[in-house]
């Protein structure tokens, strides 16, 4: 039988199990009232077809129980035969017994089959998410640290701010933070071949010769921010005003 028809048939679920005090989790078939019904819709004519194996029977537990309570003495090699879901074989390995459980039905042998490669399943999901796991770790690292250098550099930069606008006159200060409230980054722009280097409108000559004179803050008459002249640019005005 193919693995996913067997799937499509029975359905699994771990049940705990326990006999004298050992416990054990047993890969069972969840759905095996379906064929404990169609048995007893159908009576005789199903019995050689119906799956005795699906259902953990109490006698198989009784059975382990009894051989654990009368003691088979130190490690017994057993043979069990038509183990069904190998209940009693489990327990006396369980209890240190070199056991080896048979069946002549393929499904439940299959089952053993389908018990191992859902375990393979799990083991690779658990390596899966371990290494997820290890990746998250360093990332996680990584973040701290550039969080770190970060911080470090916003202090440095916040130092340098406040070291500067110490050597800013108060009024200064409160027009460039009220351009820069208003106009957003850059408050501050330079005055290049005659325009204004935030907004692009001409700046005057007059504007021009405050710049230029530099003792006071001089405003863009168009965009409203404040104005710098490069000394470059000064010099370039200044010749420029010497030829004519
Ligand atoms: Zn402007």
């Amino acid at each position: 039988m193919e693995m996913s028809s067997f799937r499509e048939k029975y359905k699994l679920e771990v049940v705990p199990v326990a006999v004298s005090g050992k416990r054990l989790q047993l890969y069972c078939v969840s759905n095996w009232d379906i064929f404990v019904d169609k048995l007893a819709q159908e009576g005789e004519e199903y019995i050689e077809n119906f799956p005795f194996w699906v259902k953990i029977w109490e006698a198989s537990v009784v059975l382990a129980d009894h051989l654990v309570r009368i003691g088979l003495g130190k490690k017994k090699e057993i043979l069990e035969i038509g183990a069904g879901m190998g209940v009693t074989g489990l327990f006396l390995g369980a209890f240190g017994h070199t056991v080896t459980v048979t069946d002549y039905e393929e499904e439940a042998l299959e089952l053993m089959t389908e018990v191992d490669d859902c375990r393979a399943r799990l083991k690779r999901l658990r390596e899966g998410v371990a290494t997820k796991e290890q990746e998250l770790a360093k990332l996680e690292v990584q973040v701290a640290r550039r969080d770190k250098e970060l911080e470090g550099i916003v202090a440095q930069k916040k130092g340098e701010r406040d070291k500067v606008a110490g050597g800013i006159d108060a009024e200064s200060l409160a027009a460039y933070e009220r351009v820069l409230r208003c106009r957003g980054w850059p408050a501050l722009v330079p005055a290049r071949d005659g325009s204004c280097g935030g907004c692009f409108m001409s700046v005057t000559g007059q504007t021009l010769n405050l710049l230029l004179l530099g003792k006071e803050l001089v405003f863009c008459q168009s965009c409203s921010r404040i104005l710098y002249v490069e000394e470059a640019e000064a010099d370039r005005v200044l010749k420029k005003r010497e030829a004519v």
